[in-house]
Protein backbone atom coordinates (compact mmCIF):
# COMPACT_ATOMS: atom_id res chain seq x y z
CA UNK A 1 0.00 0.00 0.00
CA UNK A 2 2.94 2.28 0.93
CA UNK A 3 4.45 1.98 -2.60
CA UNK A 4 1.85 2.50 -4.38
CA UNK A 5 1.42 6.10 -4.19
CA UNK A 6 2.99 6.86 -7.36
CA UNK A 7 0.59 4.33 -9.45
CA UNK A 8 -1.74 6.43 -7.78
CA UNK A 9 -1.01 9.52 -8.41
CA UNK A 10 -0.29 8.23 -11.73
CA UNK A 11 -4.28 7.98 -12.42
CA UNK A 12 -4.79 11.68 -11.51
CA UNK A 13 -1.53 12.75 -12.87
CA UNK A 14 -1.92 11.42 -16.21
CA UNK A 15 -5.50 13.33 -16.39
CA UNK A 16 -3.50 16.83 -15.56
CA UNK A 17 -2.45 17.88 -19.23
CA UNK A 18 -2.03 21.77 -18.99
CA UNK A 19 0.73 23.93 -19.25
CA UNK A 20 2.76 26.45 -17.83
CA UNK A 21 1.84 26.09 -13.91
CA UNK A 22 0.58 23.78 -11.78
CA UNK A 23 -3.68 25.05 -10.93
CA UNK A 24 -4.78 24.87 -7.35
CA UNK A 25 -7.01 22.26 -9.03
CA UNK A 26 -4.29 19.62 -10.32
CA UNK A 27 -2.18 20.02 -6.82
CA UNK A 28 -5.24 19.26 -4.52
CA UNK A 29 -6.48 16.31 -6.61
CA UNK A 30 -2.93 15.18 -6.00
CA UNK A 31 -2.45 16.36 -2.38
CA UNK A 32 -5.10 13.82 -1.56
CA UNK A 33 -3.64 10.90 -2.52
CA UNK A 34 -0.31 12.02 -0.86
CA UNK A 35 -1.88 12.56 2.24
CA UNK A 36 -4.42 9.00 2.02
CA UNK A 37 -0.66 7.56 1.13
CA UNK A 38 1.37 9.09 4.52
CA UNK A 39 -1.69 8.36 6.68
CA UNK A 40 -1.54 5.06 5.80
CA UNK A 41 2.40 5.00 6.01
CA UNK A 42 1.61 5.51 9.97
CA UNK A 43 3.15 9.31 9.53
CA UNK A 44 1.55 11.39 12.29
CA UNK A 45 -1.81 13.43 10.96
CA UNK A 46 -0.37 16.71 12.49
CA UNK A 47 2.69 15.74 10.65
CA UNK A 48 0.81 14.66 7.57
CA UNK A 49 -1.00 18.45 7.88
CA UNK A 50 2.10 20.36 7.99
CA UNK A 51 3.65 18.22 4.91
CA UNK A 52 0.88 18.42 2.52
CA UNK A 53 0.50 22.36 3.53
CA UNK A 54 4.12 23.00 2.77
CA UNK A 55 3.98 20.77 -1.10
CA UNK A 56 0.90 22.96 -1.73
CA UNK A 57 2.35 25.80 -1.33
CA UNK A 58 5.79 25.07 -3.31
CA UNK A 59 3.47 23.17 -6.13
CA UNK A 60 0.68 25.97 -6.72
CA UNK A 61 1.80 28.30 -9.98
CA UNK A 62 5.32 26.44 -10.07
CA UNK A 63 6.51 26.34 -13.34
CA UNK A 64 6.26 23.09 -15.29
CA UNK A 65 9.55 22.02 -16.56
CA UNK A 66 9.39 21.87 -20.24
CA UNK A 67 10.34 17.84 -20.05
CA UNK A 68 8.05 16.72 -17.75
CA UNK A 69 4.43 16.07 -17.28
CA UNK A 70 2.26 18.60 -15.08
CA UNK A 71 1.93 15.17 -12.56
CA UNK A 72 5.83 14.24 -12.78
CA UNK A 73 6.16 18.13 -11.49
CA UNK A 74 4.07 17.29 -8.40
CA UNK A 75 5.54 14.00 -7.35
CA UNK A 76 9.13 15.66 -7.91
CA UNK A 77 7.76 18.34 -5.24
CA UNK A 78 6.87 15.93 -2.81
CA UNK A 79 9.95 13.92 -3.33
CA UNK A 80 12.36 16.88 -2.79
CA UNK A 81 9.94 17.85 0.20
CA UNK A 82 10.09 14.48 1.51
CA UNK A 83 13.88 14.50 1.84
CA UNK A 84 14.19 18.28 3.14
CA UNK A 85 12.05 16.91 5.66
CA UNK A 86 13.46 13.47 6.65
CA UNK A 87 16.87 15.62 6.70
CA UNK A 88 18.79 16.00 3.32
CA UNK A 89 22.05 15.04 4.53
CA UNK A 90 23.10 11.72 6.20
CA UNK A 91 24.27 12.43 9.69
CA UNK A 92 26.78 10.38 10.98
CA UNK A 93 27.46 9.50 14.85
CA UNK A 94 29.42 12.42 16.56
CA UNK A 95 31.84 11.36 18.70
CA UNK A 96 33.87 14.46 18.70
CA UNK A 97 34.53 15.17 22.08
CA UNK A 98 37.87 14.50 24.42
CA UNK A 99 37.65 10.15 25.50
CA UNK A 100 35.64 9.05 26.76
CA UNK A 101 32.85 9.67 24.72
CA UNK A 102 29.18 8.78 26.85
CA UNK A 103 26.90 7.46 23.87
CA UNK A 104 23.50 7.22 26.07
CA UNK A 105 20.60 4.92 24.64
CA UNK A 106 17.13 5.67 25.42
CA UNK A 107 13.91 4.51 24.49
CA UNK A 108 10.72 2.04 25.26
CA UNK A 109 11.37 -1.40 26.07
CA UNK A 110 11.68 -3.74 23.39
CA UNK A 111 12.77 -0.97 21.25
CA UNK A 112 15.56 -2.50 20.54
CA UNK A 113 18.20 -0.67 22.61
CA UNK A 114 20.74 -3.21 23.55
CA UNK A 115 20.49 -5.11 20.32
CA UNK A 116 21.46 -1.49 19.15
CA UNK A 117 24.14 -0.94 21.64
CA UNK A 118 25.94 -4.10 20.52
CA UNK A 119 25.76 -3.34 16.68
CA UNK A 120 27.29 0.38 17.16
CA UNK A 121 29.73 -1.00 19.84
CA UNK A 122 30.62 -3.51 16.65
CA UNK A 123 30.54 -1.21 14.32
CA UNK A 124 32.83 1.49 16.14
CA UNK A 125 35.25 -1.65 16.97
CA UNK A 126 35.69 -2.84 13.55
CA UNK A 127 35.17 -0.18 11.63
CA UNK A 128 36.72 3.03 13.52
CA UNK A 129 39.03 0.68 15.69
CA UNK A 130 37.75 2.45 18.88
CA UNK A 131 37.77 1.20 22.04
CA UNK A 132 34.65 0.47 23.24
CA UNK A 133 32.76 -0.11 26.90
CA UNK A 134 29.35 -1.24 27.22
CA UNK A 135 27.45 -0.70 30.40
CA UNK A 136 23.78 -1.94 31.09
CA UNK A 137 22.17 0.30 33.41
CA UNK A 138 18.74 -1.82 33.21
CA UNK A 139 18.43 -3.36 36.45
CA UNK A 140 15.02 -3.82 35.87
CA UNK A 141 14.71 -6.53 33.78
CA UNK A 142 16.83 -9.53 36.17
CA UNK A 143 18.57 -11.03 33.13
CA UNK A 144 19.51 -7.21 31.42
CA UNK A 145 22.74 -6.65 32.13
CA UNK A 146 23.65 -10.41 31.27
CA UNK A 147 22.41 -9.89 27.71
CA UNK A 148 24.49 -7.65 27.21
CA UNK A 149 27.59 -8.95 28.24
CA UNK A 150 26.97 -11.79 26.30
CA UNK A 151 26.24 -9.23 23.54
CA UNK A 152 30.17 -7.78 24.55
CA UNK A 153 31.19 -11.09 24.38
CA UNK A 154 30.23 -12.17 20.69
CA UNK A 155 31.32 -9.20 19.60
CA UNK A 156 34.45 -8.96 21.51
CA UNK A 157 33.64 -5.42 23.13
CA UNK A 158 34.38 -4.78 26.50
CA UNK A 159 31.47 -4.78 29.34
CA UNK A 160 31.57 -3.21 32.39
CA UNK A 161 31.85 -5.84 34.99
CA UNK A 162 28.16 -6.49 36.69
CA UNK A 163 27.66 -5.36 40.11
CA UNK A 164 24.43 -6.32 41.94
CA UNK A 165 22.34 -4.13 43.93
CA UNK A 166 23.82 -0.92 42.64
CA UNK A 167 21.29 2.01 40.94
CA UNK A 168 21.71 3.19 37.42
CA UNK A 169 22.86 6.26 37.99
CA UNK A 170 25.40 4.79 40.36
CA UNK A 171 26.33 2.14 37.38
CA UNK A 172 26.69 5.27 35.03
CA UNK A 173 29.03 6.54 37.21
CA UNK A 174 31.33 3.82 37.41
CA UNK A 175 31.07 2.83 33.99
CA UNK A 176 32.49 6.56 33.48
CA UNK A 177 35.14 5.78 35.92
CA UNK A 178 36.22 2.96 34.38
CA UNK A 179 36.30 4.20 31.27
CA UNK A 180 38.73 6.73 31.58
CA UNK A 181 40.73 4.82 33.90
CA UNK A 182 41.14 2.11 31.02
CA UNK A 183 41.57 4.75 28.50
CA UNK A 184 38.41 3.58 26.56
CA UNK A 185 37.26 6.17 23.44
CA UNK A 186 33.38 5.53 23.57
CA UNK A 187 31.48 4.04 26.56
CA UNK A 188 27.74 3.24 25.54
CA UNK A 189 25.28 3.40 28.66
CA UNK A 190 22.19 1.26 27.38
CA UNK A 191 19.63 2.30 29.49
CA UNK A 192 16.39 0.53 31.05
CA UNK A 193 13.19 1.17 28.86
CA UNK A 194 9.26 0.82 30.62
CA UNK A 195 6.18 -0.42 28.11
CA UNK A 196 4.96 3.33 28.03
CA UNK A 197 5.90 6.31 28.68
CA UNK A 198 5.56 7.06 32.28
CA UNK A 199 7.18 9.85 35.15
CA UNK A 200 9.62 7.42 37.06
CA UNK A 201 10.84 6.58 33.45
CA UNK A 202 11.93 10.40 32.32
CA UNK A 203 13.10 11.22 35.58
CA UNK A 204 15.68 7.82 35.85
CA UNK A 205 16.65 8.89 32.24
CA UNK A 206 17.32 13.01 33.74
CA UNK A 207 19.01 11.48 36.49
CA UNK A 208 21.26 9.38 34.45
CA UNK A 209 21.98 12.22 31.74
CA UNK A 210 23.36 14.90 35.19
CA UNK A 211 25.35 12.15 36.23
CA UNK A 212 26.93 10.51 33.00
CA UNK A 213 27.08 14.13 30.80
CA UNK A 214 26.59 11.87 27.41
CA UNK A 215 27.60 13.56 23.87
CA UNK A 216 25.14 11.35 21.85
CA UNK A 217 21.70 10.54 23.67
CA UNK A 218 20.60 8.34 20.77
CA UNK A 219 16.40 7.79 20.86
CA UNK A 220 15.87 3.98 19.59
CA UNK A 221 12.75 3.44 18.41
CA UNK A 222 10.48 0.57 16.38
CA UNK A 223 9.46 1.62 12.84
CA UNK A 224 6.44 0.16 13.90
CA UNK A 225 5.87 3.03 16.15
CA UNK A 226 3.27 4.21 14.16
CA UNK A 227 1.00 7.25 15.52
CA UNK A 228 2.34 7.31 18.92
CA UNK A 229 6.24 8.11 17.31
CA UNK A 230 5.35 11.94 17.64
CA UNK A 231 4.17 11.28 21.79
CA UNK A 232 7.37 9.04 21.95
CA UNK A 233 9.83 10.98 20.00
CA UNK A 234 8.28 14.51 21.45
CA UNK A 235 8.41 13.37 25.51
CA UNK A 236 12.11 12.00 25.45
CA UNK A 237 13.09 15.11 23.55
CA UNK A 238 11.50 17.73 25.76
CA UNK A 239 12.38 15.54 29.54
CA UNK A 240 15.57 13.97 28.68
CA UNK A 241 17.01 15.82 25.39
CA UNK A 242 18.25 13.37 22.15
CA UNK A 243 21.07 14.34 19.70
CA UNK A 244 19.75 11.70 17.22
CA UNK A 245 17.48 8.56 16.53
CA UNK A 246 18.05 5.08 15.62
CA UNK A 247 14.96 3.55 13.87
CA UNK A 248 14.79 -0.27 14.45
CA UNK A 249 13.09 -3.21 12.60
CA UNK A 250 13.36 -1.60 9.47
CA UNK A 251 13.53 -5.01 8.00
CA UNK A 252 9.95 -5.65 8.88
CA UNK A 253 6.81 -3.85 7.46
CA UNK A 254 8.61 -0.51 8.09
CA UNK A 255 6.54 2.03 6.01
CA UNK A 256 8.34 4.71 6.92
CA UNK A 257 5.73 7.20 8.79
CA UNK A 258 7.56 6.75 11.89
CA UNK A 259 10.65 7.99 10.64
CA UNK A 260 8.91 10.86 8.87
CA UNK A 261 6.79 11.70 12.54
CA UNK A 262 9.73 11.99 14.41
CA UNK A 263 12.18 13.81 12.27
CA UNK A 264 9.41 16.25 12.22
CA UNK A 265 8.62 16.77 15.89
CA UNK A 266 11.95 17.01 16.97
CA UNK A 267 14.04 18.02 14.33
CA UNK A 268 16.87 15.92 15.26
CA UNK A 269 18.63 13.44 12.40
CA UNK A 270 17.88 9.77 12.09
CA UNK A 271 21.30 8.77 12.62
CA UNK A 272 21.30 4.42 12.14
CA UNK A 273 18.96 1.92 11.07
CA UNK A 274 18.62 -1.30 12.46
CA UNK A 275 17.34 -3.79 9.84
CA UNK A 276 17.97 -6.90 11.49
CA UNK A 277 18.64 -9.18 14.87
CA UNK A 278 22.02 -10.06 13.98
CA UNK A 279 25.09 -7.48 15.03
CA UNK A 280 25.45 -6.25 11.47
CA UNK A 281 22.27 -5.71 10.53
CA UNK A 282 22.71 -1.67 11.09
CA UNK A 283 22.44 0.53 8.29
CA UNK A 284 23.51 4.43 7.58
CA UNK A 285 20.28 6.47 7.04
CA UNK A 286 19.89 7.43 3.35
CA UNK A 287 17.22 10.19 3.41
CA UNK A 288 16.64 9.76 0.04
CA UNK A 289 15.92 5.82 0.15
CA UNK A 290 12.85 6.61 2.40
CA UNK A 291 11.76 9.00 0.38
CA UNK A 292 11.85 6.89 -3.00
CA UNK A 293 10.57 3.92 -1.01
CA UNK A 294 7.31 6.31 0.06
CA UNK A 295 6.89 6.84 -3.56
CA UNK A 296 7.49 4.22 -4.62
CA UNK A 297 9.44 5.14 -7.70
CA UNK A 298 11.53 3.04 -10.00
CA UNK A 299 10.88 4.88 -13.41
CA UNK A 300 14.21 5.71 -15.56
CA UNK A 301 12.24 9.08 -15.81
CA UNK A 302 13.22 10.05 -11.74
CA UNK A 303 16.87 8.34 -12.53
CA UNK A 304 17.52 10.53 -15.82
CA UNK A 305 16.20 13.50 -13.58
CA UNK A 306 18.63 13.06 -11.14
CA UNK A 307 20.97 12.22 -13.40
CA UNK A 308 20.77 15.51 -14.73
CA UNK A 309 20.81 17.16 -11.33
CA UNK A 310 24.07 15.76 -10.15
CA UNK A 311 26.09 14.85 -13.00
CA UNK A 312 28.07 17.78 -14.54
CA UNK A 313 27.59 18.37 -18.46
CA UNK A 314 30.62 18.64 -19.36
CA UNK A 315 32.33 16.05 -17.64
CA UNK A 316 29.25 13.57 -18.96
CA UNK A 317 29.88 14.27 -22.27
CA UNK A 318 33.89 13.73 -21.85
CA UNK A 319 32.97 10.51 -19.86
CA UNK A 320 30.23 9.65 -23.13
CA UNK A 321 32.95 10.08 -25.47
CA UNK A 322 35.74 8.00 -23.62
CA UNK A 323 32.96 5.12 -22.98
CA UNK A 324 32.48 5.19 -26.64
CA UNK A 325 36.33 4.66 -27.37
CA UNK A 326 36.26 2.10 -25.00
CA UNK A 327 38.62 3.91 -22.23
CA UNK A 328 37.73 3.95 -18.26
CA UNK A 329 40.81 4.42 -15.84
CA UNK A 330 40.87 4.60 -12.04
CA UNK A 331 39.82 8.53 -12.61
CA UNK A 332 36.96 7.46 -14.21
CA UNK A 333 35.92 5.27 -11.63
CA UNK A 334 36.15 7.52 -8.88
CA UNK A 335 34.24 10.16 -10.72
CA UNK A 336 31.47 7.39 -11.08
CA UNK A 337 31.71 6.63 -7.07
CA UNK A 338 31.33 10.16 -5.93
CA UNK A 339 28.38 10.77 -8.50
CA UNK A 340 26.78 7.02 -7.26
CA UNK A 341 27.10 8.78 -3.20
CA UNK A 342 25.20 11.55 -4.85
CA UNK A 343 22.54 9.70 -5.95
CA UNK A 344 21.70 8.08 -2.67
CA UNK A 345 24.26 5.46 -3.21
CA UNK A 346 24.62 2.19 -4.53
CA UNK A 347 20.28 1.00 -3.42
CA UNK A 348 19.63 4.40 -4.13
CA UNK A 349 20.72 4.57 -7.50
CA UNK A 350 19.62 0.75 -8.53
CA UNK A 351 16.59 1.47 -6.92
CA UNK A 352 15.10 3.71 -9.44
CA UNK A 353 16.39 1.49 -12.15
CA UNK A 354 14.21 -0.85 -13.80
CA UNK A 355 15.46 -4.40 -13.93
CA UNK A 356 18.67 -3.40 -12.52
CA UNK A 357 18.09 -5.69 -9.31
CA UNK A 358 20.08 -8.58 -10.45
CA UNK A 359 22.57 -6.19 -10.80
CA UNK A 360 22.20 -5.20 -7.35
CA UNK A 361 22.39 -8.20 -5.90
CA UNK A 362 26.10 -8.85 -8.04
CA UNK A 363 27.43 -5.80 -6.67
CA UNK A 364 26.00 -6.50 -3.17
CA UNK A 365 27.45 -10.34 -3.07
CA UNK A 366 30.88 -8.21 -4.17
CA UNK A 367 31.00 -5.73 -1.02
CA UNK A 368 30.31 -3.16 -3.15
CA UNK A 369 27.79 -1.12 -0.57
CA UNK A 370 28.16 2.42 0.75
CA UNK A 371 30.94 1.86 3.17
CA UNK A 372 33.12 0.20 0.50
CA UNK A 373 32.52 3.36 -1.54
CA UNK A 374 34.32 5.44 0.37
CA UNK A 375 36.78 2.70 1.07
CA UNK A 376 37.39 2.57 -2.54
CA UNK A 377 37.42 6.73 -2.88
CA UNK A 378 40.29 6.64 -0.23
CA UNK A 379 42.08 3.91 -2.18
CA UNK A 380 41.98 5.58 -5.63
CA UNK A 381 42.99 8.85 -3.74
CA UNK A 382 46.11 7.16 -2.22
CA UNK A 383 47.27 6.41 -5.65
CA UNK A 384 49.57 8.47 -8.29
CA UNK A 385 48.31 10.03 -11.07
CA UNK A 386 50.32 7.61 -13.29
CA UNK A 387 48.75 4.59 -11.58
CA UNK A 388 45.24 6.02 -11.81
CA UNK A 389 45.62 6.05 -15.76
CA UNK A 390 47.85 2.70 -15.65
CA UNK A 391 46.46 0.35 -13.52
CA UNK A 392 48.55 -2.35 -15.00
CA UNK A 393 51.28 -0.88 -13.23
CA UNK A 394 49.77 -2.18 -9.75
CA UNK A 395 51.93 -4.51 -8.50
CA UNK A 396 52.85 -6.34 -5.08
CA UNK A 397 54.64 -3.26 -3.74
CA UNK A 398 52.76 -0.18 -4.97
CA UNK A 399 49.64 -1.93 -3.47
CA UNK A 400 51.58 -2.52 0.09
CA UNK A 401 52.14 1.46 -0.26
CA UNK A 402 48.68 2.36 -1.39
CA UNK A 403 46.93 0.12 1.10
CA UNK A 404 49.20 1.49 3.94
CA UNK A 405 48.30 5.10 2.84
CA UNK A 406 44.56 4.37 2.71
CA UNK A 407 44.00 2.11 5.43
CA UNK A 408 43.03 -0.76 3.73
CA UNK A 409 44.44 -4.58 2.55
CA UNK A 410 45.83 -5.73 -0.61
CA UNK A 411 42.50 -7.64 -0.46
CA UNK A 412 41.00 -4.34 -0.59
CA UNK A 413 42.95 -3.33 -4.14
CA UNK A 414 42.62 -6.50 -5.24
CA UNK A 415 38.59 -6.22 -5.53
CA UNK A 416 38.68 -2.98 -6.51
CA UNK A 417 41.24 -3.27 -9.54
CA UNK A 418 38.39 -6.42 -10.66
CA UNK A 419 36.06 -4.38 -9.92
CA UNK A 420 37.28 -2.03 -12.24
CA UNK A 421 38.00 -4.32 -14.88
CA UNK A 422 34.34 -5.55 -14.52
CA UNK A 423 33.07 -2.45 -14.80
CA UNK A 424 35.38 -1.00 -17.74
CA UNK A 425 33.69 -3.86 -19.80
CA UNK A 426 30.36 -3.33 -19.01
CA UNK A 427 30.31 0.74 -19.49
CA UNK A 428 31.99 -0.66 -23.00
CA UNK A 429 29.51 -2.70 -23.36
CA UNK A 430 26.97 -0.14 -22.41
CA UNK A 431 28.66 2.96 -24.82
CA UNK A 432 28.25 1.09 -27.71
CA UNK A 433 24.81 2.33 -29.36
CA UNK A 434 24.00 5.69 -28.39
CA UNK A 435 20.43 4.53 -27.28
CA UNK A 436 21.68 2.25 -24.28
CA UNK A 437 21.05 3.36 -21.06
CA UNK A 438 24.31 4.54 -19.78
CA UNK A 439 24.10 7.02 -23.09
CA UNK A 440 21.55 8.39 -22.28
CA UNK A 441 22.37 9.07 -18.35
CA UNK A 442 25.48 10.46 -19.97
CA UNK A 443 23.93 13.14 -21.96
CA UNK A 444 25.52 11.29 -24.85
P1 LIG B 1 15.45 -3.27 24.43
O1 LIG B 1 14.42 -3.74 25.39
O2 LIG B 1 15.14 -1.91 23.92
O3 LIG B 1 16.84 -3.39 24.94
O4 LIG B 1 15.31 -4.24 23.15
P2 LIG B 1 16.26 -5.42 22.69
O5 LIG B 1 17.53 -4.90 22.15
O6 LIG B 1 16.36 -6.44 23.76
O7 LIG B 1 15.45 -5.98 21.43
C1 LIG B 1 14.17 -6.58 21.51
C2 LIG B 1 14.00 -7.54 20.35
O8 LIG B 1 14.02 -6.87 19.11
C3 LIG B 1 15.11 -8.57 20.26
O9 LIG B 1 14.54 -9.84 19.97
C4 LIG B 1 15.96 -8.09 19.11
O10 LIG B 1 16.62 -9.16 18.46
C5 LIG B 1 14.94 -7.44 18.23
N1 LIG B 1 15.51 -6.40 17.37
C6 LIG B 1 16.21 -5.30 17.72
N2 LIG B 1 16.54 -4.55 16.65
C7 LIG B 1 16.03 -5.20 15.57
C8 LIG B 1 16.01 -4.91 14.15
O11 LIG B 1 16.54 -3.90 13.64
N3 LIG B 1 15.36 -5.80 13.36
C9 LIG B 1 14.76 -6.93 13.87
N4 LIG B 1 14.14 -7.75 13.02
N5 LIG B 1 14.75 -7.20 15.18
C10 LIG B 1 15.37 -6.37 16.04
MG1 LIG C 1 17.51 -3.77 26.85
Amino acid sequence: MFDSLQDRLGSILNGLTGRGALSDKDVSAALREVRRALLEADVSLEVVRGFTDRVREKAVGAEILKSIKPGQMVVKIVHDELIEMLGKDQVALDLNAPAPVVVMMVGLQGSGKTTTTGKIAKRLTEKQRKKVLLASLDTRRPAAQEQLKVLGEQTGVATLPIIAGQGPVEIAGRAEQAARLGGYDVVILDTAGRTHIDEPLMVEMAEIKARAKPHEILLVADSLTGQDAVNLARSFDERVGITGIVLTRVDGDGRGGAALSMRAVTGKPIKLIGVGEKMDALEDFHPSRIADRILGMGDIVSLVEKAAETIDAEKAAAMAKKLQAGKFDLNDLADQIRQMQKMGGMGGMMGLMPGMGKMKNQMAAAGLDDTMLKRQLAIISSMTAKERTNPDLLKHSRKKRIAAGSGTSAADINKLLKMHRQMADMMKAMGKGKGGMMGKMMGG
